[in-house]
């Protein structure tokens, strides 16, 4: 599995099954890194599921959960063409969402979890937000503002530094993609 980011954990770990669980349950001598995979892919479930909702409606299946200490503060898909909004990325769908949640617009400590790498804009969001992580599944080799192009998250010139990785669940990603753009080729 082709694992990219700025972050050192092993993303390798099976999922424990309901996500929060293992963080909130695990003893305290615990290995931290494998727990934290295990949440990472049970959490990338859950923004795949939302992925597969944009795709129903005939939206760009990217799905995104934005998390703190194992609750789901946030979630949403990518809507641009129903929402008529340019910016409703399923990313700043969820950070909105979670934003308004706790009554903050920085969400100082939270994770979000996205099924594609991240574009410029959103990016941009995450560090606005002050986001403490972002794990993403598949790359996105044209738009993606992470780890294939602008390396957005990485500048140092910025006063927050999002830590990130890439490749969780990202053949799952990737075969929703490959499927949604099959179907609208062959409507
Ligand atoms: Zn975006």
């Amino acid at each position: 599995m082709g694992v990219v980011g700025n972050s050192s954990a092993e993303l390798d770990a099976d999922s424990p099954g309901r996500c929060g669980a293992a963080m909130s349950e695990a003893p305290g001598d615990m290995e931290p890194t494998v727990t934290q995979a295990g949440e990472d892919r049970c959490w990338m479930w859950r923004a795949l599921e939302l992925a597969r909702r944009g795709a129903a409606v005939g939206e760009v299946p990217v799905g995104a959960v934005l998390v703190r200490d194992g609750q789901l503060l946030g979630s949403g898909f990518n809507r641009p063409r129903s929402a008529v909004d340019p910016s409703a990325h399923a990313e700043i769908v969820a950070l909105r969402e979670a934003a308004l949640a706790v009554g903050n617009y920085r969400l100082l400590g939270a994770t979000l979890f996205v099924s594609v790498e991240p574009c410029a804009m959103c990016a941009g969001a995450l560090v606005h937000a002050r986001v403490e992580r972002l794990v993403f599944a598949a790359l996105e080799p044209r738009a993606g503002a992470v780890s294939s192009h602008l390396q957005l998250l990485d500048q140092a010139h910025l006063n927050h530094r999002v830590i990130w990785s890439g490749g969780v669940l990202a053949e799952h990603s990737g075969a929703l993609l490959q499927d949604f753009f099959k179907a609208r080729r062959g409507a």
